[in-house]
């Protein structure tokens, strides 16, 4: 393979389009894509026809507008090039208006009554910023989806909105800065993305995996990560074809998929791309997903990204790299070699760091699921509480600052503290603290808590606007300032000391932390349903419509759609809990006191004198474990049973979390306890020692 010719060999990008447009439309769209300028009709018209006459050369006959609805998946709608004409022929067409709006079906997808209350249709619009691209031998065109009334009913448009926002308040920023010649800013995002692959074929034998994700049963095997020989071990000769093939085809379709390798827990992985702007790159990550998933049977394998496969065994997130970008190629995360850069760097620091500290609860909500709510505080994955790692040398950096003092570098030289002298900040200081959630990496933020199978646009539509938020009240300040220097200088001191509390550089899996946060004031929200309700608080729906993210409405859609989801979810995992108790295991468990119960009787006929100790023992436990799980079942049963229809989201959620998820626990433990003792020929499904071991 040649990799050169190979890497985006199915997309529509800047190469193509500068070779295949007129020069004029080839401008005209990238200015719209550079400079996020609006696209003229006729533009469009040209770059559809070259796009259809691009797509057919390489094999496609279909189109179809691709988006995101509130689910965590891509929606696609095909339809053919096709145009009949007079005479009974046909011709492929493919027009501008085609290109930039279609109306999909929406009726399927949840808009939380948005649509209901608006408009029954939706439409998708393109973006352009997001290059087309073939899958299948359709030409795909990322587009936004949204209703009539131009409500989003996705998550690409808040994404959009949210850097719109950003590019806004830091362009603000940079011009009292001195760098008026910088046209568009924009967030840049590299998600690694962690993944469980498992046999197909026992895979296939669980009713939990194939429905839920998860397994919602099994004994924890007798060799877990305990060893840690699995991390960066030497990769199965199965799972490095896999990893092969699935680069090849994200390659083609211009991810730029680039590390990968083996996890902590037995047949979890990691694959990482290269960064790009954060609208690109969710794009990619739901690209990334779906091949990882359709690869894997070719070789023999289930693709699990759910969140918690496995009950005892490190769960799968995903580490969203986030910083800024300007179209000059500037980071404005990356520490500078100048007193001036390095200014300019701490202000749009201090900025992150307010913006966290402010708004932990959106923090908090953009990675809760109930899938999520499994690792977030389970000492795998970072806690529900929201805090920021920087690292002894800024920190050491940020206290001189605070105080005023001098800052004494590694090498003992002493520098004077003021924007005029800030020190020099030492690039790549940054321990690995990878127990915090939002840690500081060197030039960059990395957000650690996000699930593996989420899409990462709702922690970017956060991260962008907290962040633009507080930047634009830095830019009122400096518009208003007399001396800029100074008043940038008052800014960092007074962030620093203001919002401090948000910074933790120790152990965020210690037990102490929590104790310590609550101290500090930070908001704990264990689960997803003790998250919600903060998104639609008063504060909330102002930041996010001052900055033109979500209206009201939007946000109080997205909250209900939120609840929903987490409901369904549970309520899916306890019906399949249900099924598999009273088909499978139940069954098992008589079948075996059974059997043991026969021969007992027959060896007593052989040898009048036998005590029968231990099948007597055996069929007691077995028939204990069999009335405690018919009680657990019922129990279940019952809390699902209590559900009423007059509830709201909320209630049923909490319902959900406290009465249905306890009843499943209880049930689990006692089905697992059985599972150990009963005849592994006669258990109804594979276990944990057989899922985790890849061969
Ligand atoms: P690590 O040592 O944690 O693997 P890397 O430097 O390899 O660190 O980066 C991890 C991820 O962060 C990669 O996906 C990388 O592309 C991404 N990344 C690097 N720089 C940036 C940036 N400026 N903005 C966003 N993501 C970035
Ligand atoms: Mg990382």
């Amino acid at each position: 393979m040649n990799l050169q010719e190979t890497f985006g060999s199915l997309v529509f990008n800047d190469a193509v389009m500068r070779q295949r447009l007129p020069k004029e439309t080839y401008r005209a769209l990238h200015r719209t894509i550079a400079e996020g300028k609006s696209l003229n009709p006729q533009v469009a018209s040209v770059v559809a026809n070259t796009m259809k006459d691009w797509a057919i050369e390489k094999g496609a006959t279909h189109y179809t507008h691709w988006f995101q609805p509130m689910t965590d998946i891509t929606a696609e709608k095909h339809d053919s090039f096709l145009s009949p004409i007079d005479g009974g022929g046909a011709i492929m067409e493919f027009s501008g208006k085609e290109l930039v709006r279609g109306e999909p079906d929406a009726s399927s997808f949840p808009s939380g009554g948005l649509r209901a209350t608006f408009e029954a249709r939706g439409y998708t619009a393109w973006d352009p910023t997001s290059y087309a691209f073939i899958k299948d031998g359709t030409l795909c065109i990322p587009t936004a989806f949204c209703s009539y009334g131009g409500q989003a009913l996705d998550k690409k448009t808040p994404l959009l909105r949210s850097n719109e926002a950003l590019n806004q308040q830091v362009r603000r920023i940079l011009r009292l800065l001195g760098h008026p010649d910088i046209k568009k800013v924009t967030s840049t995002v590299g998600p690694e993305q962690e993944y469980f692959l498992i046999d197909r074929d026992l895979y296939y034998q669980r009713q939990d995996l194939i429905y839920t994700g998860r397994t919602l049963f099994g004994a924890r095997p007798p060799k877990g990560q305990e060893l840690d020989d699995h991390y960066f071990g030497n990769l199965k000769p199965r799972v490095a074809a896999f990893m092969r093939e699935v680069d090849e085809e994200l390659w083609k379709l211009g991810v730029s998929a680039k590390t990968e390798h083996n996890e902590a827990a037995p047949c979890q992985h990691e694959l990482a791309p290269i960064f790009t702007t954060s609208n690109i790159a969710t794009d990619h990550n739901q690209l990334t997903m779906e091949i990882m998933k359709r690869v894997a049977p070719k070789h023999g394998f289930a693709c699990l990204l759910h969140e918690k496969p496995f009950a005892g065994v490190n769960g799968s997130g995903k580490h969203n790299n986030w910083s800024i970008s300007t179209d000059t190629g500037l980071n404005l995360l990356e520490p500078g070699e100048t007193p001036a850069e390095n200014a300019q760097f701490l202000l749009f620091l201090v900025a992150v760091i307010k913006a966290v500290d402010l708004h932990q609860d959106l923090l908090r909500i953009s990675v809760a699921s109930a899938g999520n709510d499994h690792r977030l505080g389970a000492g795998e994955a970072p806690p529900a509480i929201i805090s920021m790692f920087l690292g002894d040398e800024l920190q050491a950096i940020l206290d001189a600052i605070e105080h005023h003092n001098a800052y004494v570098a590694g090498e003992r030289t002493e520098m004077n503290i003021g924007v005029k002298t800030l020190p020099r900040i030492p690039k790549d200081t940054t321990d690995r603290n990878r127990t915090s959630p939002f840690a500081f990496t060197g030039n960059k933020f990395e957000f650690r808590s996000l699930g593996s199978s989420m899409s990462i646009a709702e922690a970017n539509v956060v991260i962008n606007t907290i962040v633009a938020d507080v930047l634009s009240e830095f830019a009122d300040q400096l518009e208003a300032a007399v001396d800029i220097r100074a008043t940038v200088e008052q800014i960092i001191v007074d962030t620093i000391t203001n919002h401090k509390r948000i910074i933790f550089n120790g152990n965020n899996y210690a037990p102490a932390w929590r104790e310590e946060a609550k101290r500090r004031g930070l908001l704990n929200l264990p689960s997803t349903p003790d998250a919600l309700p903060y998104l639609i608080k008063e504060q909330n729906v102002a930041l996010f419509e001052r900055q033109h993210v979500y209206s009201r409405e939007e946000l109080h859609s997205r909250y209900e759609i939120q609840l929903e989801n987490y409901c369904k979810i549970l309520s899916i995992e306890a019906h399949t809990m249900l099924d598999m108790v009273n088909q499978k295991i139940i069954p098992a468990i008589i079948a075996y006191a059974g059997e043991v119960s026969a021969s007992a009787l027959k060896r007593r006929e052989f040898l009048p004198e036998l005590k029968l100790k231990p099948e007597e023992k055996l069929v007691r436990r077995l028939s204990l474990l069999l009335e405690g799980i018919d009680e657990k079942k019922e129990a279940l049963q019952s809390s699902m049973d209590a559900l009423d229809d007059s509830w709201d989201h909320l209630r049923r959620a909490r319902h959900f979390r406290d009465q249905v998820f306890e009843s499943m626990q209880a049930l689990r433990s006692l089905v697992d306890e059985a599972e150990m003792i009963v005849d592994q020929k006669l258990w109804p499904f594979p276990g944990y020692g057989e899922l985790l071991t890849t061969k």
